[in-house]
């Protein structure tokens, strides 16, 4: 390979919105035969709304509220910024983020939490709305179900029929709840889900993959897909993302936009095809 081509080639791709870590990737990009997908801020706004607030019995409201809240108010997570905004935060001691689970920390001198209703034990029925359901919890008592969601980004159901054109197989992968997990790949025409996954069983999954002969490409935003964005074959990162996503991957898709992903594929094969 010419080292003017490969650099040419990494420079189209600048201007194309794709920001590619150094020459040798064009190589990694060329060989993916499947694309591994987020869910949340990949293949979705990643922007969540509240849809649902509901006390458990006998709990108030405004406490729910504020204490959700006030945990949430110190997390990046796209969960995290709807419930930020349901009350003026109090003060946290010891916060904690819990990748992938939710997050802890002590409100009015009592411990607190907010997360996955299976993380916190709480064996809660889904509210009405459809949308990720997390639980608040105080002192180990239940004090409500918070319900968010966002929408599938327009662009993604025309990136990803692009990438299966391209010939590349596509998977969903989220540690979000199954019901939403299907909703979304079924608007996305995926029939690969992988749901309910830890931060850890991400990377699995990539590995199960590659342990099959693939050559995987993982797409991810947040801080829970570091891990599999650093194994994958070639990783890529959402420039809306966090920061962390991006340091651990091969490509920044500079607007969020998932088309360009498809985009790096093709210019990949061309750059490679002049060289050779
Ligand atoms: P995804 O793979 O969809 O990006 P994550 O792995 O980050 O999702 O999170 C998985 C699940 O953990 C979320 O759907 C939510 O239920 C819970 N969770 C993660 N972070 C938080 C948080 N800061 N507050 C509440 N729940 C959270
Ligand atoms: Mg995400």
């Amino acid at each position: 390979a010419t080292p003017t081509a490969l650099m040419v080639g990494t420079g189209r791709g600048a201007q194309l919105g794709v920001l590619i870590k150094g020459p040798q990737v064009l190589e990694s990009t060329r060989r993916i035969d499947t694309v591994v997908l987020d869910k949340t801020g990949t293949v979705t706004t990643g922007v969540m709304t509240v849809v649902d607030v509901s006390p458990a019995p006998g709990e108030d409201e405004q406490r729910l509220r504020r204490v959700a809240a006030t945990l949430e108010d110190a997390s990046e997570h796209p969960v995290a910024r709807a419930i930020a905004g349901l009350a003026d935060p109090g003060t946290v001691e010891d916060f904690r983020n819990h990748a992938g689970f939710g997050v802890s920390g002590v409100v009015d001198g009592l411990p607190a939490r907010v997360g996955r209703p299976t993380w916190l034990g709480h064996d809660v029925e889904a509210g009405q709305a459809a949308g990720t359901t997390v639980t608040v919890e105080l002192d180990g008592r239940l004090l409500g179900t918070i319900t968010v969601a966002d929408v599938v980004k327009e662009t993604s159901a025309e990136a990803i029929a692009s990438l299966r054109d391209l010939g590349l197989e596509p998977v969903l992968l989220t540690g979000d709840a199954r019901g939403v997990a299907e909703e979304v790949a079924a608007a996305v025409d995926v029939t690969a889900v992988h749901a309910e996954v830890t931060p850890e069983r991400k990377l699995e999954v990539v590995r199960e993959l590659q342990g099959e002969g693939r050559v995987v490409a993982m797409v991810g935003d947040g801080i829970n897909d570091a891990a599999a964005l650093a194994a994958a074959d070639l990783g890529i990162a959402m420039g809306t993302g966090t920061d962390v996503a991006m340091a651990a991957s091969d490509l920044t898709l500079v607007g969020g936009d998932l088309r360009s992903a498809a985009t790096a594929v093709r210019l990949a094969r061309a750059t490679l095809r002049t060289i050779k």
